[in-house]
């Protein structure tokens, strides 16, 4: 009887297309093979903070990494933040899509087998207002896909959004660092490594204002994993 169903649910999936053209039987994580093709995978990118480095080594520490060391130990994502997987973190985001992220967060795991394991993994949180008026955290769906994934444990209440700032998108980094300080509390004692997930970095703001939170708390080894990094021209939009 069990054998059955697996037989029929493992029919059903293979039957449904790829997510992204709907016409052809999908490779890996819902998607066919030319579609992962075409995404926009994250080439040379700084070994901290993964922002997108056209045109330079590969072994490269991005200017501002340089000038200021940043408080997380490294940021891990697959793809830079163009289409289509700003469609699909947008649809997850803000049109209730959510099942664009199991994907995107199994893509996202694929990046990671080679990196350091946490102890922790947790998602940056949502003020609770904003929570109730979106009824799902996106971060939170993916990180709880990846603690799933990786056997890792998961917490949704580690870490709080105290204050609902602003939307930092219609900020520039100055004002962004402002908006954001103190708006996240810890509120028990986090292990030694957490890893934290976002659905997209931008300037690193909440990454690096969550890492310090992290850290003052006890954490030592702070790890970002994101689906998507902004390239710098998009952080001035
Ligand atoms: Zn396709
Ligand atoms: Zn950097």
């Amino acid at each position: 009887m069990i054998k059955q169903y697996k037989n029929n649910w493992l029919l059903f999936n293979l039957s449904q297309p790829c997510i992204l053209c709907g016409l052809r039987p999908p490779a890996e994580a819902q998607i066919c093979q030319a579609c992962l093709d075409d995404l926009p995978w994250i080439g040379n990118a700084c070994l901290r903070c993964a922002e997108p480095m056209h045109h330079t080594a590969l072994s490269f520490i991005c200017p501002q990494c340089q000038q200021k060391s940043p408080p997380f130990h490294q940021v891990i994502t697959p793809f830079e933040y163009r289409f289509p997987i700003d469609q699909l973190v947008q649809l997850a985001k803000f049109n209730g899509q959510t099942h664009y992220l199991n994907p995107l967060a199994e893509l996202l795991s694929q990046r990671l087998q080679a990196a350091p394991m946490p102890e922790l993994i947790i998602p940056v949180p949502l003020h609770s207002k904003r929570l109730q008026e979106r009824q799902y955290n996106q971060a939170a769906l993916v990180a709880k896909h990846l603690a799933r994934k990786l056997d890792i444990p998961f917490s949704n209440t580690l870490l709080i959004k105290t204050a609902n700032t602003q939307h930092q998108a219609d900020l520039d980094r100055k004002a962004r660092r402002k908006n954001l300080r103190n708006s996240f509390q810890c509120v028990g004692t986090p292990p030694t490594s957490v890893a934290v997930v976002d659905d997209v970095m931008t300037t690193g703001t909440t990454a690096a204002e969550i890492s310090r939170v992290l850290k003052q708390a006890g954490a030592q080894q702070i790890y970002i994993w994101v689906i998507a990094r902004t390239a710098k021209e998009l952080h001035l939009r």
